[in-house]
């Protein structure tokens, strides 16, 4: 029996997909075996890769000025590869919104001088700063932001003034929930496990005038944006299997309407949580309300106690994986494109019989 997945990250994928790819575990397509056994280069790989590409251009409408690549190594990965890719003056722009934009960030430090310009440490990033006017040094090479906060449950309600310089984004658990301007981003990248597909897939989409061979001294061959863009993504074997199953997800989210039908989606189950959040006497939303993710919701009871035995009585019910980050406590409930609205509401009815006898 499937259980409703809250997990945060590998997450919960479409139902239909997944039986899909189990049709076609033992011969794809009457190749006669399966796409975890056929070569990168055979025909039959290479539509997959290119019908994958051309369902997210269609997705996210990617204007032609801008490369898709499917690279390995997680977000985390990114985070070294944006500053050796783009650090030409040795500088950049960070907003601080939570752990991962941190990590990018001391990353960063490593190869030129990372500039912190905003940051929301000082509440336990429970909101994103305001970002219509920031002190950002005229060297820099670009502004980074970790657009949604898969931690602490926050999103950018808008982009930050960069002052003319290039948006790089890390949206990993964002990905594909809602309608996005590609044309106001130098690079939006993002680890595929949170929304996407299985996790070891990263899909970059840059801007071409951002790829060249001017990287910083020392940059690996394999982290050159150049090379994967050169390669069509295949300079070496990709994620092959992965990829094939974001594909899939593609094929899916289109068959539900796209990405304007999958904010609306996203917006009916988000309100189904927090509009229990706002009225419940025993849990409470940890963001300030104007922040708040559509994708992961983080509350909590105050009691730490009683936030193990919801955890603990929520798993026993079905519904799997609320326990908060190790880094915040309390719960988290993250609620993907793939999260059946019959999860949320699953959920909500269990929090109020939880809040009644224990409230
Ligand atoms: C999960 C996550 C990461 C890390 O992804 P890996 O693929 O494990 O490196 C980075 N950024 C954000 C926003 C995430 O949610």
């Amino acid at each position: 029996m499937r259980v409703y997945n809250f997990s945060a990250g590998p997450a919960v994928l479409p139902e239909e997909v997944l039986k899909e790819a189990a049709d076609e575990m033992l011969d794809y397509n009457g190749t006669g075996m399966s796409v975890m056994e056929m070569s990168h280069r055979s025909k039959a790989y290479d539509d997959i890769i290119k019908t994958a590409e051309k369902d997210i251009r269609d997705l996210m409408n990617i204007p032609d000025n801008y490369k898709v690549l499917f690279l390995q190594g997680g977000a985390s990965q990114q985070f070294a590869a944006v500053p050796m890719n783009l650090m030409k003056n040795k500088k950049a722009a960070y907003i601080i919104t939570g752990q991962w934009a941190k990590k990018a960030y001391q990353e960063a430090q490593i190869y030129g001088e990372a500039v912190a310009v905003a940051s929301s440490a000082d509440k336990t990033f429970s909101y994103i700063p305001d970002c219509s006017d920031l002190d950002i040094p005229e060297d820099a090479d670009y502004v980074y932001i970790c657009e949604n906060n898969t931690i602490y449950g926050t999103k950018f309600p808008a982009l930050p003034n960069t002052k003319g310089k290039t948006l790089v984004a890390d949206v990993s658990s964002c990905f594909l929930s809602e309608p996005v301007d590609v044309t106001k981003y130098g690079v939006i990248y993002g680890g595929v496990q949170k929304n996407v597909g299985p996790a070891g897939v990263v899909i970059a989409i840059i801007r071409e005038d951002l790829i060249t061979d001017d990287v910083l001294p020392g940059t690996p061959t394999m982290l050159k944006w150049k090379t994967q863009a050169d390669n069509d993504s295949l300079y070496n074997t990709p994620p092959c299997y992965g990829i094939y199953i974001c594909g899939k997800v593609f094929k899916w989210i289109k068959k539900m309407g796209g990405l304007e039908a999958m904010k609306a989606h996203n917006e009916k189950k988000a309100k189904i949580l927090y509009d229990f959040l706002d009225q419940s006497k025993l849990f409470k939303g940890t963001v300030r309300p104007e922040d708040r993710s559509l994708m992961n919701v983080p509350f909590v009871t105050g009691n730490e106690e009683l936030d193990a035995k919801f955890v603990k009585e929520a798993k026993a019910a079905g519904l799997e994986n609320l326990k908060g980050h190790r880094t915040v406590g309390g719960m988290r409930a993250s609620i993907y494109n793939a999260m059946p609205i019959e999860g949320v509401e699953k959920l909500v009815e269990f929090m109020k019989k939880f809040e009644e006898e224990n409230g």
